[in-house]
């Protein structure tokens, strides 16, 4: 399986000017790439200026509301974000769980909302520097994966995308170790063996993120066999960003 590069741009940067730089200067980056894929997750602000502009570069939102119209002064709604021309969407990003209180049940309305209208969700899961001091990584990842795929039936299960961000590791410098990483991918894929059997199982990617650089990246893709990786501060800078996806270009 090609890897996959998906770019969280967070609420940056701050001007259409700067985030069409960034985005242009990936997509022309991208013309030596050969295999691997990247899905571009800009503020929601800037997201029409990139729709049908690079063929190689897919678009994602970095949150949506689960339901279809209505009242919510602010959100964003699947149809929405599928109308705009995004093919992906993140679930349970850990700065949408701290910051904006979001709970394992909301990200799963949000999970069974995106598959239902034919989007792929991220669904983010991690665990805290405390969490992890207290031994408590599986713990976390398993109640986040179980409650955050909660009727999500065999048939849609292949359309998901996991990604295992240690909360300590994101925007810190921090890295988890290729070891560690590896650990919870293969944890990660037993529990969704258990869950959905072997062969879906095995077409679920599974991303690493935190503090991916272009220096570690093969910890995660290679070392540890993780299907790609997501990346945050690194992916706004088109030089850097690049240099990831050709280190994970095999
Ligand atoms: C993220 O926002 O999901 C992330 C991994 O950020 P960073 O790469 O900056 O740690």
């Amino acid at each position: 399986m090609a890897s996959l590069i998906i770019a969280n741009w967070k609420m940056n940067p701050k001007t259409a000017k700067e985030a069409k730089k960034i985005f242009f200067g990936i997509a022309s980056g991208f013309r030596k790439i050969k295999k691997a894929q990247a899905v571009i997750c800009p503020p929601p602000a800037f997201l029409s200026l990139f729709i049908g502009k690079a063929k190689k570069v897919k678009l994602g939102a970095q949150n949506c509301h689960w339901e279809e119209k209505g009242a919510f002064t602010g959100e964003m709604s699947l149809a929405q974000i599928k109308d705009i021309g995004c093919r992906y969407v993140l679930a349970g990003h850990s700065e949408r769980r701290k910051l904006f209180g979001e709970t394992d049940e909301m990200i799963n309305k949000k999970v069974l909302a995106a598959l239902q209208i034919g989007l792929i969700p991220v669904l983010c899961m991690g665990e805290t520097a405390e969490e992890k001091e207290e031994e408590m990584t599986f713990r976390v990842l398993k109640e986040q994966l179980e409650k955050g795929l909660n009727g999500v039936a065999k048939k849609a299960a292949d359309k998901v995308i996991l990604a295992y961000e240690p909360v300590w590791a994101i925007g810190t410098g921090k890295v988890c170790g290729a070891s560690q990483a590896e650990e919870v991918n293969i944890f990660l894929k037993k529990a969704l063996t258990e869950k959905y059997g072997r062969k879906i199982a095995d077409s679920i990617s599974i991303l690493y993120g935190g503090s991916v650089k272009s220096d570690n990246v093969l910890s995660f893709v290679k070392d540890a066999k993780m299907s790609g990786v997501l990346v945050g501060g690194a992916s706004l800078d088109p030089k850097e960003f690049i240099k990831i996806v050709q280190a994970a270009d095999f």
